[in-house]
């Protein structure tokens, strides 16, 4: 049963200014697929790291030909590194996993035994948050709700970007053409028979994380933007109601004045209605631009990364002896 599905396995690793974490990711990472029989490959996708990254990975490739890596000319983002590792990464099934050991390698094998039994996506499932801030902690309470009923699919809050995925599913995401690329939803989007598993999310101990809030906030727009259309179909519903609002007012000034008479005053209701609806109108018109401005990313359909140097056969059979 076990080899049923292939053995081939690649690891596929996004890392950024990530030096103080090579060695020790490399290590337990290797153990486990060591340990599981595996053919194996990890394969490093440098986004642009300005500190010793590169060098220790190419230390290490020189050690282990096993261990590849992809260098993109600058830093291109977690989302755009992982499609250039899933484009560049072969084998019968693919990990994608964090550089900084919050992801623990060891919860490979529950993928590896989940994908032999035959699960196509296996998702890995953040069992607890106690590591993550306050804040960061309330926000992910009120994206995954919001994203869910929006997008319309299943995601939930603690499902991060570590999952195994079977060759069928890395070939349907290198069909994605997408600049702008919240993975998570893409990894729900192409379907396939999946399964969840639980892991502990380790605290990262050495670096800092990349993420800030803005970077967050940006990140969750992005998400929602590109699974939903909702955001920019809502002004519609909102402009009919504010405009029959704004009849029925009309029609109970006409029918005041036609019983009392005129009279001036109304100026506060003026200058409340003139500044709420010069609210709506830009808050709608910046909806319209988010929107826009992703449109004519797509539209100019830019290359998604470019990739610097590699290290490892860049053709040929997969896993070929080198
Ligand atoms: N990362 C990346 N490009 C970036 C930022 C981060 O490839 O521009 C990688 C980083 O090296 C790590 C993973 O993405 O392997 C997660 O990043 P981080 O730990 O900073 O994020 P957090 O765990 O705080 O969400
Ligand atoms: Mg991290």
């Amino acid at each position: 049963m076990t080899l049923s599905r292939g053995s081939r396995l690649s690891v596929v690793i996004p890392a950024f200014n990530e030096e103080r974490n090579i060695a020790a990711v490399i290590e337990r990472t290797a153990a486990v697929l060591e340990d599981l029989g595996l053919e194996w490959t990890i394969l490093f996708v440098d986004d642009g790291s300005v500190d010793a990254t590169r060098d220790l990975i190419r230390l290490w490739h020189a050690r282990d030909a096993r261990i590849r890596a992809v260098f993109l000319s600058r830093n291109f983002g977690k989302e755009v590194a992982i499609a250039a590792g899933l484009r560049k990464a072969r084998g019968d099934a693919v990990v994608v996993m964090d550089a900084d050991l919050q992801h623990p390698p060891e919860t490979i094998r529950d993928f590896v035994a989940a994908w032999h039994e035959g699960a196509e996506v296996v998702f890995g499932h953040r069992a607890d948050e106690a590591h993550a801030g306050l804040m960061r902690r309330l926000a992910s309470q009120a994206f995954y709700p919001v994203f869910r009923l929006l997008s319309q699919l299943p995601l939930e809050a603690g499902t991060v970007d570590f999952v195994l995925l079977d060759r069928k599913a890395v070939d349907a995401l290198n069909l994605f053409q997408e600049r702008r690329r919240f993975t998570k939803g893409l990894f729900r989007w192409i379907g396939f028979r999946s399964r969840t598993v639980e892991f502990v999310c380790a605290e990262r101990t050495r670096g800092a994380s990349s993420f800030n809030l803005r970077r967050l906030l940006a990140f969750a727009m992005d998400g929602i933007i590109a699974f939903s259309s909702f955001p920019l179909r809502v002004w519609s519903a909102i402009g009919a109601i504010i405009s029959s609002g704004s009849i029925l007012y009309a029609l109970y000034f006409l029918i005041r004045t036609l019983i009392h008479g005129s009279s001036v005053p109304g100026f506060p209701s003026l200058i409340v209605s003139i500044t709420f609806l010069s609210g709506i109108q830009l808050l709608s018109l910046g909806v319209i631009g988010e929107y826009l401005s992703r449109v004519y990313e797509e539209v100019k359909a830019r290359p998604i990364f470019l990739v610097g140097e590699e290290l490892g056969p860049d053709s040929g059979p997969a896993f070929a002896p080198e």
